[in-house]
């Protein structure tokens, strides 16, 4: 399956592929991106495996989108809890997905950072409301502790496996 990873810059993107890939949060550096990590899950009783696409690089680079969404299976649309503005550019990164993306693929949306508890301006709500008016999976996330990152990849996955 391929997934791609998009949504403003410094919300976590890199941090989540890495959490799901590899079980590993880079504490005190920006990670190094490979452009594409996988994983295989146990879905069903049936190895799938994932190749996550990660749009992080690309930032600088947004003509490059479409390649990354090109025959995309699904897309993670990741915003910052603590980061309004983020959540408020997802409208666009839905855009840009439905744009980019043959078909109609799986859109998850990701509320990330859910650790930083202190810091949160948006709620649970807000993601719920956005992602049941857009018609998408909805989960809240850390890639810090890992929380809920394993099953946002799972939830994607269920969803692929009944949907073919
Ligand atoms: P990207 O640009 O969207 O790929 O974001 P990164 O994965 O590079 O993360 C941006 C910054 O946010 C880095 O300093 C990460 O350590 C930090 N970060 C990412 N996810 C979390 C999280 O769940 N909790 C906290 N506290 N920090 C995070």
């Amino acid at each position: 399956m391929k997934l791609t990873m998009v949504g403003d810059s410094s919300v976590g993107k890199t941090s989540i592929a890495l959490q799901f890939t590899q079980d590993f949060f880079p504490h005190d550096h920006k990670p190094t991106i490979t452009d594409i990590e996988t994983r295989v899950l146990n879905i069903e009783g049936q190895d799938v495996l994932f190749q996550i696409w990660d749009t992080a690089g690309q930032d600088k680079f947004r003509s490059l989108l479409p390649l990354y969404l090109r025959g995309v299976d699904g897309a993670l649309l990741v915003y910052d809890v603590t980061n309004q503005e983020s959540f408020k550019n997802i409208l666009t990164w839905i855009s840009e997905v439905r744009r980019g993306a043959s078909g109609n693929p799986v859109m998850a949306l990701v509320g990330n950072k859910t650790d930083l508890k202190d810091y949160r301006c948006v709620t649970t709500q807000d993601g719920e409301n956005l992602a049941l008016e857009q018609g998408m999976i909805f989960i809240e996330t850390s890639a810090k502790t890992g929380h809920n990152v394993h099953q946002a990849f799972f939830e994607v996955g269920m969803t692929l496996c009944y949907t073919y």
